[in-house]
């Protein structure tokens, strides 16, 4: 490690550096990781290796320090890192364009490519409420989506994050008041699919759009959902004229165990937000995608472009090791390994269900959730999974875990065995 001690550097960054989420600076000590290579997170104080139980917050699906992924960033480096997207293009951005509307659900043409997820969300916002406003519809500008939802922490995001008990409840009443309803439950129930077409059509002459995490809510709470509501949204939007925005931030990329959670009901968006693994967790990129009936319907207004243009969108960095990402990801066999790594999932969290305060288990593609009737301690369970050889994120009443797909066997059962020691010591 270079010039400073560990001890240093903690020091210097408890005095100076914020944390996502973090109280102010200063509070914890955060652990030094000097490398990072396949899944293993290597510490700067010595003290060994921990198995990435996250995958960087759903990002690294292909591990770190990867080959194929830093000959694309050393390539792309050599031509050029950054040049501004307005009036230029490149090739790592057509293509990767390219890439993502064949690979996405039928009928998604058009790629604005973001620099992180919360941004794409606002596109994507931006997108909805420019269409109706082209259409003149301008009073069509809330948003319907289910409590327990997470999309981001700028303001647009912020306003469909859960309302209640959620990350942004200071700003409760400061933010643009959007639509709630509960959120789905696991299994179809077609009383609730019946409550959700009527919010939909009690709302429908001031929605611009209805925005859901498909499948499974993430940050919000871990929960898993029937992919039949999928189809609920969709033609309850169709029928009333509404936009459906699905945010495949987190589970795009294979990670539930389809490409995109969308393919589970075979249903189309009006757009799209895809991030975090887009990179394989190398750069932030981000990008909304959308059909050509959204920007047909822009490109009619009287304004009639998308007026968005952040400095870094389309960089030729991340997007270069993006492509490099999305060819190795369906240049292998990515379900079996998503599924290999479920099924040791399934496996190691199953003596979970027996430790007490366990109030559920539940498994889908690489995405393992252990839910707790009580807050976790995070700091004793942290240290439990850190002594196991792991780093995971519990928060709430939540431990769980990501890995990356390319995770072994033994790995996936030292994972589940960390989620375990994480529930009981918690
Ligand atoms: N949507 C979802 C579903 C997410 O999980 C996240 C990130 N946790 C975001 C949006 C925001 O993405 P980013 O952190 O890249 O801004």
């Amino acid at each position: 490690m270079p010039d400073r001690s560990v001890a240093e550097l903690v020091e210097l960054d408890r005095r100076h550096v914020w944390h996502p989420y973090g109280p102010m600076p200063g509070r914890r000590e955060p652990l030094v990781v000097e490398s990072a290579s396949g899944v293993r997170l290597k510490l700067a104080d010595g003290s060994g290796e921990l198995v990435d139980g996250m995958s960087s917050w759903w990002s690294a699906i292909h591990g770190y320090n990867h080959p194929v992924l830093n000959e694309a960033a050393r390539e792309q480096l050599g031509r050029m890192s950054h040049v501004m997207f307005g009036g230029l293009t490149h090739e790592p951005a057509v293509r990767l364009a390219k890439h993502l509307v064949d690979m996405s659900p039928e009928g998604l043409e058009h790629v604005f490519l973001a620099d992180s997820g919360s941004v794409s969300v606002e596109v994507a916002v931006k997108m909805c409420l420019q269409y109706w406003r082209s259409l003149g519809r301008p009073g069509k500008r809330r948003l319907l989506t289910w409590r327990g939802g997470y999309h981001g922490d700028t303001w647009q995001p912020m306003s469909v994050c859960d309302p209640e008990g959620g990350m942004h409840e200071l700003w409760q009443g400061v933010l643009p008041r959007q639509v709630f309803t509960d959120p789905p439950p696991a299994a179809y129930e077609e009383s609730y699919a019946e409550s959700l077409r009527a919010a939909i059509e009690q709302h429908a002459d001031e929605l611009a759009a209805v925005i859901v995490e498909p499948v499974v809510q993430g940050a919000g709470g871990m929960r898993f959902h029937s992919p039949t509501y999928l189809r609920v949204l969709r033609e309850a939007c169709d029928a009333h004229d509404v936009l459906l925005v699905f945010d495949e931030i987190a589970t795009g990329f294979g990670r539930t165990g389809a490409l995109f959670a969308a393919d589970h009901a075979a249903v189309t968006p009006d757009v799209m937000c895809v991030g975090k693994a887009l990179t394989g967790g190398y750069l932030t990129m981000a990008a909304a995608l959308c059909t050509a009936r959204v920007a047909d319907g822009i490109s009619r207004g009287e304004v009639p472009v998308l007026a968005h243009g952040p400095t870094f969108m389309g960089n030729p960095l991340a997007a270069a090791v993006a492509c490099a990402s999305i060819e190795l990801l369906l240049g292998q066999d990515w379900l079996s390994e998503v599924r290999r790594v479920e099924t040791g999932l399934r496996e190691g969290l199953a003596p979970a269900r027996e430790v007490p305060g366990v109030k559920d288990v539940r498994v889908l593609g690489a995405i393992g959730v252990v839910q707790l009737d009580r807050p976790v301690d995070m700091a004793a369970a942290t240290a439990a999974s850190v002594r196991e050889g792991v780093w995971l994120r519990p928060f709430r009443d939540l431990v769980y875990t990501m890995p990356p797909y390319v995770t072994g066997d033994e790995d996936v059962a030292r994972i589940a065995r960390a989620v375990c020691a994480a529930v009981r010591e918690g």
